[in-house]
């Protein structure tokens, strides 16, 4: 959880304050944005909700974000929750009954709602109503509510882990990407000119190159980076500074971080490179499974470190290489 680079929300982030308000002012994710900007058009012009969307890929690339970008677009009032807060199906109805026409309601984590409170979900997604039992035992009746219009954005890690009623009820299913090195520098610069910190674009190049293709880690490591510049009385951040600020957060060349590198380090010292399952690796590194499935390996995938197969994980070559140590003959590059 003190990872620096963690993806995941920490209490203290100022991501608020850093979260970009419109289509207009999100940065990268193309495909997606211009779709988005279709849909929200298209319902609008017909006076319609949005169509639900279901926003999946690993933390920190922009799923809260964008939902309110949506609501914002739509010009219609945003609502959020998280599937483990949800605790029964009551506490969903009573969110459901409070929406006003249009809401867009926020469900972050959706694939960890319990099944009860999902089954709620079911009509109300699909003919915006709410079934709710009325007394116990026999004399039991089921009453049909009607809800106001809305949309529902969902945000999980992988669209995979959703259940398959929930998942094809969603007319929108958006996936979001790693940022380009590009993006970054621009998500870095930004955030440099809305936090009136000073930065070179070389300094914003070498934050960039080392946020793991992720905002939420590139705005950490500025604040960061800039907390090492005051310390050291430099008040611009160049590229110089900013090696020196991740170099002592042991954040590597790539954007690596010891998490990182132990789980790499574990596949090619104990597992002679591999295949190794995820639950040996998850008990070895004293990690969540989940955690290595949703914020280590997608990343380390993404550079061809590693590879899954279905006999479990591999370091390719060029994990080895990023460790300084010599690939075995006959393992993948
Ligand atoms: P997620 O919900 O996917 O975990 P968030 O929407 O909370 O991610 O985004 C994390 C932070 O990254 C936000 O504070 C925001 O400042 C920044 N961010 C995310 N996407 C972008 C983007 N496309 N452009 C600029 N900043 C972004």
């Amino acid at each position: 959880p003190d990872r620096i680079t963690t993806p995941e929300r920490t209490s203290e982030d100022a991501d608020a304050a850093l979260r970009p308000k419109t289509l207009d002012e999100f940065i990268g994710q193309q495909a997606a944005r211009e779709n988005l900007r279709v849909f929200v058009g298209a319902a609008k012009s017909r006076g319609e909700a949005l169509d639900h969307v279901l926003l999946h890929g690993p933390p920190g690339l922009g799923k809260t974000t964008l939902a309110g970008i949506l609501a914002r677009e739509m010009g219609v009032g945003f609502r959020a929750t998280s599937g483990p807060v949800i605790a029964k199906s009551g506490d969903l109805a009573a969110l459901l009954t409070n929406l006003e026409d249009g809401d867009v309601l926020f469900i972050d984590e959706i694939h960890r709602l319990n099944p009860a409170v999902e089954e709620v979900l079911y009509p109300a997604m699909e003919d915006r109503a709410l079934d709710l039992m009325i007394g116990e035992g026999p004399s039991a009746r089921s009453v049909r509510i009607d809800l106001p219009r809305f949309t529902l954005v969902g945000a999980t890690t992988r669209q995979g882990l959703l259940t398959t009623p929930l998942r094809d009820r969603f007319g929108i299913p958006v996936r979001l990407n790693f940022y380009t090195i590009e993006e970054l520098e621009m998500v870095v610069r930004r955030a440099a000119r809305l936090l009136g910190a000073g930065l070179t674009d070389d300094g914003a190049r070498e934050i960039a190159r080392r946020s793991r293709g992720t905002p939420r880690i590139a705005g950490r490591l500025l604040r960061r980076v800039r907390d090492f510049a005051h310390a050291s009385g430099a008040d611009t951040i160049d590229a110089d500074v900013a090696d020196k600020a991740l170099s002592r957060l042991e954040i590597d060349a790539l954007g690596l971080d010891a998490m990182d590198r132990r789980y790499l380090t574990m596949i090619a010292d104990l597992y002679g490179g591999g295949p190794v399952g995820i639950e040996t690796l998850a008990a070895g590194l004293s990690e969540p499974r989940d955690t290595l499935e949703d914020v280590i390996e997608p990343f380390l995938i993404q550079l061809g470190l590693i590879a899954r197969t279905a006999r479990g994980r591999c370091l390719n070559g060029r994990g080895y290489t990023h460790l300084g140590l010599p690939a075995p003959q006959g393992s993948q590059s």
